[in-house]
């Protein structure tokens, strides 16, 4: 990924999301009477979830207002999905075009003209997927999340009364798992041992596959990670050794397999902003191995058998036949596939055991002694800003947005309050230093690396200008349309 499209999607999203709100409003027809609420409600719906669920129960809006929010956001959506969609196809034509001449003149190039052409196919396959990105996984994404934002702006007052009422009547003791003063001596899943063998078969075969990136050793980050792990798992639920590995891979992502074996990739780590974002996720993950959730999707499946169909996915990765990831934009985020598969097949192939995990997450983190809202700023924040491309299993196969926030948020009310919550830590900032060198010297690396996509060295990276600084995301999409 060049720089500039990683700023360019970078910028995109923040301009979706925190955008103007005017932005979002439709039209008013001319006849309308009264003045609309829609500015003030689309402004409200940019917010953070956490600010949002602060000021929703004093936020007085109609049934028509939010009607009105819901269809420009579904008509935005539409709109700037059409135009990328209709951009690659125009980058597609001008890719074929340049081969045909490629082939037509083959015996008559010189040097220097075939060397112009390789440059212009290769950068415009990068152009290409970079708008089927930006249609099929970025553009839903966040509006998506800002369509579950309005849903709470709506829901989220009622939700909030009962709430406060099975709090006052103390009936919230009776939510699954409400035992909170009881977590490691009471029992969610019973025989987590028995996960311990399956747990290093699937680390067996996924270095076999290749699947599985180096670790990473460095004591700053290893050592320290290790740590914020361990302190979580013993305030959790989990009764078998935690054995923790940080992975040298881009992608934002952390993930248990069963009996144990928590991984954490390095993407993760440069994407979390304080200690209190990072214990969120763990918390989340060793939830899962707490509850045995591999086990129970396993029941189906070998572990052989999962990690060939694996090797499968990371395969058609590269051959750029996973819908919406486009090869050269996965690749060059070091997106093997290895989070997808995973989650697809051993964690979040359920709707229920995701709310599980973040329910017990949740409380474990509280029970470590972290703010429990870290695991919701962190989702926010790949929503918005990360998690169009190398989060993008996260939000594959994960719960839809709403109800994932809202009964986050319930679980958070129920939870005693801790007034000196941990939210960040000199260590955590010591644990970013160190990345920050490892990180310099991986891209050092792959820069010197050769690549299945950029086959033809010397280019220049592609030319373009697809958004000036401030600028609305309909001007952006209007302007993407009219070229
Ligand atoms: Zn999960």
């Amino acid at each position: 990924m060049h720089p500039r499209v990683r700023r360019f999607l970078a910028y995109f999203l923040s301009v979706l999301v925190v955008g103007d709100a005017e932005a979002l409003v439709p039209p008013a027809p001319p006849q309308a009477a009264a003045p609309s609420a829609a500015p003030a409600l689309a402004a409200e719906a940019a917010k953070s979830y956490l600010e949002i669920f602060q000021a929703a129960p004093e936020l007085h809006f109609s049934t028509a207002d939010f009607e009105r929010a819901r269809a420009a956001l579904e008509q935005g959506r539409k709109t700037c999905i059409t135009r990328f969609q209709a951009r690659a196809k125009d980058y597609d034509k001008q890719i074929t075009a340049s081969r045909n001449e490629l082939k037509r003149r083959t015996s008559t190039l010189d040097d220097a003209a075939r060397h112009a052409l390789h440059c212009q196919i290769q950068n415009l396959t990068l152009l290409k997927e970079e708008s089927q990105v930006l249609a099929n996984d970025a553009i839903p994404t966040a509006y998506e999340n800002r369509l579950a934002k309005v849903a709470i702006l709506q829901n989220w007052p009622a939700e909030y009364v009962k709430t406060r009422a099975q709090i006052a009547d103390g009936s919230y003791h009776q939510r699954r798992w409400g035992d909170i003063k009881d977590i490691g001596i009471r029992e969610i899943a019973t025989n987590q041992q028995d996960d311990i063998k399956t747990g290093q078969d699937a680390v067996r075969e996924m270095k076999a596959t290749g699947l599985m990136p180096n670790a990473i050793e460095d004591p700053a980050v290893a050592g320290y990670v290790n740590r914020v792990a361990q302190d979580v798992a013993r305030h959790s639920d989990l009764k078998i050794p935690l054995h923790v590995t940080v992975l040298d891979s881009k992608e934002i992502n952390a993930f248990a397999l069963p009996g144990g074996y928590l991984f954490v990739e390095r993407g993760l780590l440069d994407a979390a902003d304080n200690e209190n974002e990072l214990a969120g996720v763990i918390a989340h993950e060793i939830a899962h191995d707490a509850a045995r959730h591999g086990h129970q999707l396993m029941r189906k499946a070998t572990i052989a058998s999962i990690f060939a169909q694996a090797a499968q996915i990371a395969a058609l990765v590269l051959t750029g036949g996973v819908a919406g990831v486009g090869t050269a934009y996965a690749l060059q985020y070091g997106f093997y596939g290895l989070g997808l598969v995973l989650n697809l097949q051993l964690l979040g192939v359920s709707r229920d055991f995701e709310l599980q995990a973040d329910q017990l997450g949740i409380q474990y983190a509280w029970n470590s002694g972290y703010n429990p809202d870290g695991f919701i700023r962190f989702f926010d924040k790949m929503a918005t800003r990360e998690g169009y491309v190398n989060g993008v299993g996260w939000f594959r196969t994960h719960p839809p947005f709403y109800a994932r926030m809202v009964a986050a948020q319930r679980e958070i009310m129920m939870l005693p309050p801790r007034p000196h919550a941990v939210e960040q830590t000199s260590e955590f900032e010591s644990m970013k230093a160190a990345l920050k060198r490892i990180e310099t010297e991986a891209a050092k690396q792959e820069a010197g690396r050769p690549s299945l996509l950029q086959v033809e060295t010397g280019c220049a990276p592609p030319q373009k200008a697809e958004y000036k600084p401030g600028q609305l995301i309909e001007n952006l999409c209007a302007a993407a349309s009219s070229r």
